[in-house]
């Protein structure tokens, strides 16, 4: 049976076609650019990559034209083949603590959380909406960022502001990547052969977004992000915590308004915003290495921030079995996992940097057989999350 895993953000529509139950990757790819003059469309099976330029009026335009390039190159010889479609969805609120199938009312229910993530949800509707309309009668699931950490305790969600900003305004902590911190937390406690029920880990989610999760017997417990993504350690281009009061001292000396300032939290800040060359983290190191200070500062300051979160989560789970690097930087900076696992000595924890090394996009436990507590890296796969959910929900 074929599954669809679908990620839709304003512009752009990525998409990875599952068989399942082997989970065995048929195709994937992304169309961008969708509404504005000159689209891109771009597949790749088997080895093959085809690029086609064009434009993509709406997200419907974009999902016409995905289904009809899967027929193409041969792919599925009709559309009946697609059996479920699964759709991330970045807010579910506290509506939504599990993935859902999709119907009229559900889309309302994620459509009224669009305040809590005006940029996100709107554009994650497109995609649903995109697919309602040429395979209305094929079952799509939601899956949402947020609920593998709708298990955190009250005290580890409530921010200590006013209580009725929680219960008029919904002011919380609701975290996000809780796709790729069920995926890591569970493959992780696989790997070094503890039962998901029995275990404590914790997931340093490190891509151009990035955040931390503390998971107790599978339950998230903890989380970096907040009320937003732009909450916890610092990021591509994200400043992580601050003091708020920053943000109105910022409106009064640059006469920015309030939107502008969390702009450019946002956008200019993390390792973009201190070293003033790039968000991406193999920039950074180039820089480091050719003498940049401003660099280095950028890096010392994400190393030390999440070797200081990892510290805290060690209080939410009282101990620690395992600690898990994914996604972009996780799962490739040996440099990096070596940088934050050095600062983390108070807990005995002693980097293996051969073993460290060779870990590069593939799992592997990087540490010495006397480190008080495993690290290893874990390839993260939310897609595969997504058509599993679908299995689950809707045969
Ligand atoms: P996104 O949040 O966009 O999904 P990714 O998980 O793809 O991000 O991570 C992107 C980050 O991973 C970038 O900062 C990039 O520099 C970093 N990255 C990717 N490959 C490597 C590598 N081989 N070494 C170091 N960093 C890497």
């Amino acid at each position: 049976m074929k599954i669809l895993a679908i990620n839709a953000g304003s512009s752009s529509l990525k998409f990875q076609l599952f068989e399942m139950p082997s989970e065995a990757v048929l195709c994937s790819g992304i169309a961008e650019r969708i509404g504005l003059e000159q689209g891109n469309f771009t597949i790749k099976f088997d080895g093959n990559k085809h690029e086609s330029e064009r434009m993509i009026e709406n997200h419907t335009v974009a999902v016409n034209l995905l289904l009809s390039s899967l027929l193409e190159h041969n792919i599925i010889a009709d559309y009946s083949e697609i059996s479920g479609i699964g759709h991330r969805v970045v807010h579910g609120g506290e509506a939504f603590a599990d993935s859902t199938i999709l119907d009229a009312e559900k889309i309302g229910e994620i459509a009224k959380l669009a305040s809590l993530a005006p940029l996100h949800n709107p554009a994650n509707i497109l995609g649903i909406e995109g697919f309602m309309a040429v395979l209305p009668n094929v079952p799509a699931v939601a899956v949402f960022d947020t609920a593998f950490h709708q298990t955190m305790p009250e005290d580890a969600y409530m921010y200590a502001t006013p209580y009725e900003w929680y219960e008029k305004h919904a002011v919380r902590k609701y975290g996000f990547h809780g796709t790729s911190h069920l995926y890591v937390s569970h493959e992780t406690a696989k790997f070094i052969g503890k039962t998901i029920e029995d275990s404590k880990i914790i997931v340093c989610h490190l891509g151009n977004g990035g955040s931390l999760s503390a998971v107790l017997n599978g339950k998230s417990v903890n989380t970096s992000m907040g009320f937003t993504p732009l909450a916890g350690i610092p990021m591509g281009t994200r400043s992580g915590d601050i003091d708020p009061a920053i943000i109105p001292y910022m409106m009064e000396q640059t006469g920015k308004t309030a939107e502008q300032i969390v702009d450019d939290l946002n956008k200019k800040s993390g390792f973009f915003g201190v070293s003033g060359i790039s968000s991406d983290a193999r920039d950074i190191t180039k820089a480091i290495e050719a003498g940049d200070t401003r660099a280095k500062l950028a890096y010392d300051i994400y190393t030390k921030r999440i070797a200081q979160t990892i510290a805290a989560y060690m209080v939410d789970l009282g101990g620690c079995d395992a600690i898990a690097f994914t996604a972009g930087i996780g799962e490739n900076s040996a440099a990096i996992r070596s940088d934050i696992c050095n600062q983390l000595s108070a807990f005995n924890i002693i980097i293996d940097e051969e073993a460290n090394n060779r870990a590069r996009g593939v799992a592997g436990v990087i540490t010495t057989g006397e480190s008080a507590i495993q690290v290893v890296a874990m390839p993260t796969n939310e897609e595969v999350m997504i058509a599993r959910d679908v299995m689950r929900l809707a045969f």
